[in-house]
C-alpha cells in the first residue's frame, strides 16, 4: 500500500537548502535546492501508468500494476503533488545552464518539483514531478505543464529505456483537472490545453548547469559540497578509490565518458533532442529533459524537430556528438577551480573524440553485422551509405532494420528483389532515379559480400538486436496525443506496449512501423515542435 512506501529525503538533508521559502521569483544563492510545496490540482486522475517503473521501484503489486481504485486515488493525488505523504520534503533544485551557446545564468527547476527517493536493491531512485506548480525558479512562467508534452516525455522515456540507452523513466501520467494556457508556436495564438503532471524516476536529476550555477557565481563552497555528494552518491568506484583533486577530475573523465556513449546511443537510432543546453544534461550521462525531441525519419543530418532552432539548427542531429563535447567543456570550466590544473581538464576533455569513435565504430558495426572491422574497406562501406542515404527520402529506422533481410547469396540487381523492408524505407521508390538504383544496388552487392562470412540467419539474429524496428515516431506520438486529448488514452498505452519491446517483430503491430504518411509531414507536433510545453 502506498502509505508503507518509504521515501527518503537524501537529497534535502545532505545538501544547503535555500533559506528563504519565498516562492517569488528570485536569485537562490549558497544552495542546491529551496523548499517549495506543489501545488494541489482540482481533479488529479491518474491517466498512465507504468508497470515497469512501478515494478522496478518495489510499488503496486507483484507485477507493478495498481488494481485497486482506492490505491490508484491515493496515488493521483501523491503524484500530482495535491496530497504528500507524511515526512516528506519537496523541492527544487537550483541550477543555472549555457541555452544555445549562450550563459543564461540562474534556470533551476521552474516547474518541477522533487519528492524525494525511494532506495531499493542498492539503488536509489529520486521521483520528480513536472508540471506540478511554480517555484523560485519559475520567472514568469506558470510551474505547469500540458498534457500533450507530458504524454512525449512519458512514452519517449520509457521507449529510450527499453531501446537501451540511459534515460530517466517514467513512472505516470495524472491529468490534473486544471486548464493551462499555451501559445505553442509564439505567434499569437494562446490556447487552453489539458494540464498534466509527470512523475520521473532517475537516480538523480542533476545537470552540468547544477555545478555550473556556483562556479559562475565563485560559490566553491556550495560546487565542492554539491561534487562530493554527486560522487559519493552516484559515482562510489570513485570515490572509494581517489581523493581530492584526483577525484574530481576521475569524475569529470568519466562523464566524459559516459556523454560520449549517450551521444552514440541517440545517434545509432535516430534520436534528436532538441534543446541540448548544458542544463539539460545529466550529470550521470541519461537523456534527460524531453521536449521538442525527434526522431530521424528521413536520413537527413541537418534535421532537427525544435522550430526554435530552425534557423541555428545548433542542435541537429549531426551536430549532437560536437555538441556533447562543446557542453563538457562548458563543465569543465566550472571543475576547473576543485581541479587547478587546466591542462588535466583539457587532456580529460580531449578523450571525447576517441570515446565516441571507439563506441560509435563497434555500434556501427553491429547495425551492418559485421563482426570484424577490417579497416579502410569498411569505412568506406560505410562512408558511401551514407552518402546514398542522403541522395533520396529513406527512413533510418526501416533501413537499418532492412539490412538483417539480405542474403549474402541473394539477387539483388532489381529493386523488386530488395527485402521489403527495405523498399518500404524509401519514400519514393517508383521514381527512383536508375542511376541512383545503380548505385544501391552496387552498394548492396559489396553489402551483401562483404557479410558473405557469416551466417544469414544468425548475422539477422544478432543485428535485429540492435536495429529496432519501432521507435517513438512524431507522428505515431502525435496520433496518441490527440486521442488523449478527447479522453482516449488506449493509443497512447496501444503505442507504449509496442514500444516496450523495440527490436521484436510483434505480430499485428505492422502499422507503428511505418514510414511516416504524408500528411504529418509539415503538420505541427509530427515534424515541427517548439519548447512550448
Ligand atoms: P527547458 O527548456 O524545458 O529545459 O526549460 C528551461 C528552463 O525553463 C528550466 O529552468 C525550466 O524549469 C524553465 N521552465 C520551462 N517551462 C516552464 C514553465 N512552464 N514554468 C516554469 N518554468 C519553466
Ligand atoms: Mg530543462
Amino acid at each position: 500500500m502506498l502509505e508503507s512506501v518509504q521515501i527518503t529525503n537524501h537529497f534535502v538533508d545532505s545538501l544547503s537548502g535555500d533559506t528563504s521559502s519565498d516562492v517569488r521569483p528570485r536569485q537562490v544563492l549558497e544552495a542546491c535546492y529551496s523548499n517549495v510545496s506543489p501545488r494541489v490540482c482540482t481533479a488529479p486522475q491518474l491517466a498512465v501508468w507504468s508497470t515497469d517503473t512501478a515494478k522496478m521501484l518495489g510499488l503496486g503489486d507483484q507485477n507493478g500494476e495498481l488494481i485497486d481504485r482506492a490505491e490508484r486515488v491515493a496515488y493521483a493525488n501523491l503524484l500530482s503533488g495535491s496530497a504528500l505523504l507524511e515526512g516528506m520534503k519537496p523541492f527544487a533544485m537550483c541550477y543555472g545552464g549555457h541555452q544555445f551557446g549562450q550563459w543564461a545564468g540562474q534556470l533551476g527547476d521552474g516547474r518541477a518539483i522533487g519528492l524525494g527517493e525511494i532506495f531499493r536493491e542498492d539503488k536509489c531512485w529520486a521521483l520528480q514531478l513536472k508540471g506540478a506548480g511554480i517555484t523560485p525558479y519559475s520567472r514568469s512562467a506558470d510551474g505547469l505543464a500540458v498534457l500533450r508534452s507530458s504524454i512525449r516525455e512519458y512514452l519517449c522515456s520509457e521507449a529510450m529505456y527499453h531501446l537501451g540507452i540511459p534515460t530517466t523513466r517514467a513512472l505516470s501520467l495524472v491529468l490534473t483537472g486544471d486548464p493551462v494556457v499555451r501559445d505553442m508556436f509564439y505567434d499569437g495564438h494562446p490556447k487552453t490545453e489539458p494540464g498534466a503532471v509527470v512523475c520521473r524516476v532517475s537516480q538523480t536529476f542533476l545537470r552540468f548547469g547544477s555545478f555550473e550555477i556556483f562556479a559562475a557565481r565563485g560559490d566553491y563552497i556550495r560546487l565542492q559540497e554539491l561534487l562530493e555528494f554527486t560522487i559519493q552518491n552516484y559515482y562510489p568506484e570513485l570515490a572509494a578509490q581517489y581523493k581530492g583533486a584526483d577525484r574530481y577530475l576521475k569524475f569529470y573523465l568519466e562523464v566524459v565518458k559516459r556523454t560520449a556513449y549517450l551521444m552514440v546511443g541517440w545517434q545509432r537510432v535516430g534520436f534528436v533532442h532538441g534543446v541540448m543546453n548544458t542544463d539539460n544534461m545529466s550529470i550521470v550521462g541519461d537523456t534527460i529533459d524531453y521536449g521538442p525531441y525527434g526522431w530521424l525519419e528521413p536520413y537527413d543530418p541537418d534535421w532537427t524537430p525544435n522550430t526554435t532552432d530552425a534557423q541555428g539548427r545548433r542542435y541537429s542531429y549531426a551536430n549532437q556528438p560536437g555538441i556533447g563535447m562543446w557542453n563538457l567543456a562548458r563543465l569543465g570550466v566550472a571543475l576547473l577551480p576543485l581541479i587547478n590544473d587546466k591542462s588535466l581538464v583539457q587532456s580529460a576533455l580531449d578523450t571525447y573524440e576517441a570515446e565516441y569513435e571507439k563506441y560509435w565504430q563497434a555500434a556501427l558495426l553491429a547495425k551492418l553485422g559485421i563482426n570484424r572491422y577490417r579497416g579502410a574497406d569498411d569505412d568506406a562501406l560505410i562512408k558511401r551509405m551514407f552518402e546514398l542515404l542522403q541522395l533520396e527520402e529513406i527512413d533510418m529506422t526501416l533501413f537499418f532494420r532492412s539490412l538483417s533481410a539480405v542474403k549474402a547469396k541473394q539477387e539483388i540487381a532489381r529493386i523488386d528483389q530488395w527485402p521489403v523492408l527495405m523498399r518500404a524505407a524509401f519514400y519514393q521508390i517508383e521514381e527512383l532515379d536508375h542511376g541512383l538504383v545503380k548505385e544501391w544496388v552496387l552498394w548492396l552487392q559489396n553489402y551483401a559480400k562483404r557479410v558473405s562470412e557469416t551466417d544469414d540467419m544468425e548475422r539477422a539474429r544478432q543485428m535485429n538486436t540492435v536495429n529496432p524496428l519501432y521507435v517513438c515516431r512524431n507522428y505515431l506520438a502525435q496520433q496518441a496525443i490527440d486521442a488523449a486529448e478527447q479522453g482516449d488514452f488506449s493509443i497512447v498505452e496501444g503505442l507504449m506496449e509496442v514500444l516496450r519491446r523495440p527490436y521484436t517483430e510483434q505480430g499485428g503491430k505492422a502499422a507503428f512501423a511505418e514510414r511516416r504518411p504524408e500528411w504529418a509531414r509539415n503538420k505541427a507536433g509530427c515534424s515541427m515542435l517548439s519548447c512550448s510545453s
